[in-house]
């Protein structure tokens, strides 16, 4: 019913020059998948080049954040409407911009809704920290930050946004959590809370996804989970075969 849908945050790597160089070798194999979503996050200054070589080929495009006012004297930041000229996806709410950057809920929570307001899809970054998870405040943290991120999101949006449930402790360390603990975060938690907002017709409709640590290796096993629908994968997606065989196990 839900498409996956496995989406690749190229993080701080990657020239414009580099940039080309991966997606060439993305291309091939990536433009026959038709069952499966495929998203590339490069850096902001490799978007250009990377929404040109995609085009039409299937292959998606997001920016990795933005700011929510469309222009104006906001340095260094990078409008919706500027971003929209290359890209169909934002990832917001990143762990590294909360933790590293004091992204707040609502800060997040004013881009989502500018990030529908221009036609892109967002893709809402929520996790807990290792103290947290291991204070068993998992659940609690995950639902407040939902709650405030996408507070004033009408239930007519709620098909344009893609939940990415990421453990912080489970991000860049190798240490991915396990199907079991991420398929009960986002069926008993995640798509739960949104049922009970949004309703089930709805919240059966919104493709959440697991990131954390995900390869080549382990892809396989969370894809099989019900409520499971693709990943979003950090340093595995800086390299060709490493993205290309999570794309693979992501295929019914
Ligand atoms: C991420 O940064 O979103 C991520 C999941 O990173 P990694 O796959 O490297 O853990």
């Amino acid at each position: 019913m839900r498409k996956p849908i496995i989406i690749g945050n190229w993080k701080m790597n990657k020239t414009a020059e580099q940039a080309t160089l991966l997606v060439a070798d993305l291309l091939s194999e990536l433009q026959i998948v038709k069952s499966v979503d495929c998203v590339v996050c490069p850096p902001f200054t490799a978007l250009m080049v990377v929404s040109q070589m995609v085009n039409n080929t299937g292959i998606g495009v997001g920016a990795q954040d933005m700011y929510w006012e469309n222009a104006g004297a906001f340095t260094g930041e990078v409008a919706p409407q500027m971003i929209k000229e290359f890209c169909q996806y934002v990832i917001l709410g990143h762990s590294e911009r909360r933790t590293l950057l004091g992204e707040t809920d609502d800060m997040v929570n004013r881009k989502v809704k500018a990030a529908i307001a221009n036609s892109l899809i967002p893709i809402v970054c929520v996790g807990e920290k290792a103290e947290e998870n291991e204070s068993g405040l998992t659940e609690k943290v995950v639902e407040r930050q939902i709650k405030k991120n996408l507070e004033g999101v009408t239930k007519d949006k709620l098909d344009s946004i893609i939940i990415a449930y990421e453990p912080v402790w489970a991000i860049g360390t190798g240490r991915a959590a396990t199907k079991d603990d991420a398929q009960r975060v986002i069926g008993s938690i995640i798509r739960k809370l949104l049922i009970s907002i949004y309703g089930d017709e709805s919240a059966q409709r919104v493709r959440i996804l697991y990131g954390g640590s995900v390869n080549g290796q382990n892809a396989a096993e969370y894809f099989c989970m019900a409520d499971i629908d693709g990943a979003l994968v950090g340093g595995a997606s800086l390299k060709a075969p490493d993205f290309i065989s999570i794309v693979r196990a992501a295929i019914k």
